[in-house]
């Protein structure tokens, strides 16, 4: 893992942030919790069956009509390096009428769940940049806005935003210099 930008409690990283140790992964799940491709499959394979299980528990007490775009919801990682998983539903960016609103809201909520939770190291993945188009340069501002707002407050939390690329790692860094 090669480490690109470190500044007051933030990490960028190019990596498999299913191989990130620490207290959290945000997982950037969609809204019926029940696993799909990209980032939360490969969040599923490496976390085992039980994943799943504590997401069809979620469904049925919690969420019976699905998480919400915005929101999380909290499951240990199993057989994950990290103790927990923080899954969260991005926006479609084609579909959302809010699509910078909501993607803050992913990483406001999870920030939140985890410094509520005492966690101090939580990584996040590239949140709606895959499947779910969001274009790369755009949620990198979003997301660069979002640290710049809420780390401050959060001195005892270490955030590393995880980027499957070097070349996403490098816009996130060019978004948040600027
Ligand atoms: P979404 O549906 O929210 O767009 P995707 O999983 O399709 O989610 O993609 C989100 C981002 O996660 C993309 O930038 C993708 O390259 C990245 N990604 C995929 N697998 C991994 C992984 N194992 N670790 C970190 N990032 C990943």
């Amino acid at each position: 893992m090669q480490i690109h930008y470190r500044q007051g409690g933030l990490t960028v990283a190019e990596g498999d942030i299913t191989r990130f140790d620490g207290d959290a992964i945000v997982n950037a799940a969609n809204c019926s919790l029940l696993g799909g491709g990209g980032v939360d499959g490969a969040i599923h394979r490496a976390a085992g069956p039980q994943l799943l299980e504590a997401c069809r528990a979620l469904r049925q007490h919690d969420w019976p009509d699905g998480l919400p775009v915005g929101q999380v919801a909290l499951t240990p990682g199993f057989r994950l390096p990290a103790r927990y998983v923080i899954h969260t539903v991005g926006p479609v960016y084609a579909e959302s009428d809010d699509p910078r609103g909501q993607l803050a809201a992913c990483y406001r909520n999870a920030l939140a769940l985890a410094d509520e939770r005492g966690f101090t190291r939580l990584a996040f993945p590239a949140i709606s940049t895959g499947v779910y188009g969001y274009p790369s340069a755009e949620a990198a501002r979003v997301v660069a806005d979002v640290i710049r707002e809420r780390l401050p407050q959060l001195p005892a939390l270490e955030v590393t935003l995880m980027f499957f690329s070097a070349a996403d790692a490098q816009t996130f860094v060019q978004a948040a210099q600027r």
